[in-house]
């Protein structure tokens, strides 16, 4: 056996993004102890800085140490009770797993379907809440990654809050990508991940929990039925203060690289992240129409950092998909479910979202629809 060195690509599929060498860099440092004084500064900056990018002041603001799917865990696994009845909203791949874990955990899951592509109707979810007026929560994706379509989270939570229910909201997509403000918006369980708009390495899943939901976490009359996951006990190594208690050992050099990328985020500004996407955005699908290349979702749910596009009717999905990846070393990314087969998703994530990126996959795709048109 020899060392892996991985071919060098352009990541503009659904995540991860591509990585900026700062975050590598930084990664590439040496490894100290997880409980070192050094690293527990750090761990406190991660802490700050999240805050910041999810526009929250809620103490219980920290990083997870698992993929974005942990997160998930995270959020319904501290606040779900056997016999709590929780309205899901599913318009994507997402929404589908939430309701895994609502029932999973003993929960009532009361489903609020909308179509693939189509953002979650709030109406729907108002009607759902007046025929179950004893809902405890109510989950939605904010950005939904199977589809490409933004649902409007502002709306949605405060219509949860005026039925007396705590929220949670899937971001692992729309953290730095879209706006988002957990405060002011009333967001009360939120979880994103490391590896899309943040361009930080796959493995770590940012939450927040507001004052509510701690309430209903330690008003809760069963134990949480995850060791690893059970934010009482995690708290005791992220917690306040310089005091920490050994929980799991940390992945201390994945924590350098998401510092580094919340560093970078500042430095941009959170604003400035949201309207670099939205730009590029404009960008990619001005060249895409160009190419009589046409969206799943209507402009007005349309996710800045996903675009999923409908694959020409004489274009073969994978042909395309394969050589875009063997000839220029471009992943874009394929439908999933449903829309197997039927549209291609364009990330524009983090560090992908740059001018160079669209020019090179928009003169890429050319090349590769006239040589494979079928
Ligand atoms: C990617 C994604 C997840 C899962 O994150 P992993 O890091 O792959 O576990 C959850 N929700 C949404 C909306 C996502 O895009």
């Amino acid at each position: 056996m020899k060392s892996f060195t991985p071919p060098t690509r352009i990541l503009m599929g659904p995540g991860p993004s591509v990585v900026h060498p700062r975050i590598l860099d930084a990664m590439a440092r040496p490894t100290i102890g997880h409980l070192d004084p050094a690293f527990v500064d750090m761990m406190d900056e991660v802490k700050e800085m999240l805050k910041y990018a999810f526009k929250t002041e809620n103490a219980l603001t920290m990083p997870v140490s698992a993929p974005g799917s942990a997160g998930m865990e995270t959020c319904f696994v501290n606040l779900v009770e056997p016999g709590d009845k929780v309205i899901v909203c599913i318009n994507g791949v997402f929404g589908l797993r939430m309701k895994e874990n609502v029932t999973r955990l003993g929960g009532e899951a009361v489903v609020v379907e909308d179509e693939w592509g189509t953002a979650v109707s709030p109406e729907k979810v108002e009607q759902a809440l007046v025929e179950n007026p004893d809902t405890k929560i109510v989950a939605f994706v904010h950005a939904e990654t199977s589809t490409g379509a933004l649902s409007d989270a502002k709306t949605l939570c405060q219509i949860a809050n005026q039925h007396g229910c705590i929220n949670i909201v899937d971001a692992v997509t729309s953290l730095a990508g879209s706006e988002l403000r957990v405060d002011e918006w009333g967001i009360d369980a939120i979880y994103s991940g490391s590896q899309k708009c943040l361009s930080a390495m796959p493995g770590l899943s940012p939450v927040s929990f507001s004052e509510r939901a701690i309430e209903k976490l330690t008003n809760r009359k069963t134990p949480v039925t995850s060791w690893f996951l059970d934010l009482n006990l995690v708290m005791g190594y992220w917690g306040k203060g310089s005091k920490r208690a050994y929980h799991h050992t940390a992945p201390v050099n994945t924590l350098y690289g998401l510092h580094e990328s919340l560093v970078m985020l500042s430095e941009e500004g959170i604003e400035n992240s949201w309207s670099r996407h939205q730009q590029n955005h404009i960008l990619l699908r001005d060249g895409l129409n160009n190419l009589g290349i046409n969206y799943l979702v209507d402009e007005a749910s349309r996710l800045p950092q996903l675009n999923s596009v409908l694959i020409p009717q004489d274009q073969d999905d994978l042909g395309v998909r394969s050589s875009l990846l063997e000839n220029y070393n471009i992943d874009i990314g394929a439908g999933l479910g449903p829309l197997e087969g039927k549209i291609w998703r364009i990330g524009l994530m983090g560090h992908t979202s740059r001018k160079k990126n669209i020019e090179l996959l928009l003169s890429a795709l050319k090349d590769t629809l006239q040589k494979k048109k079928v």
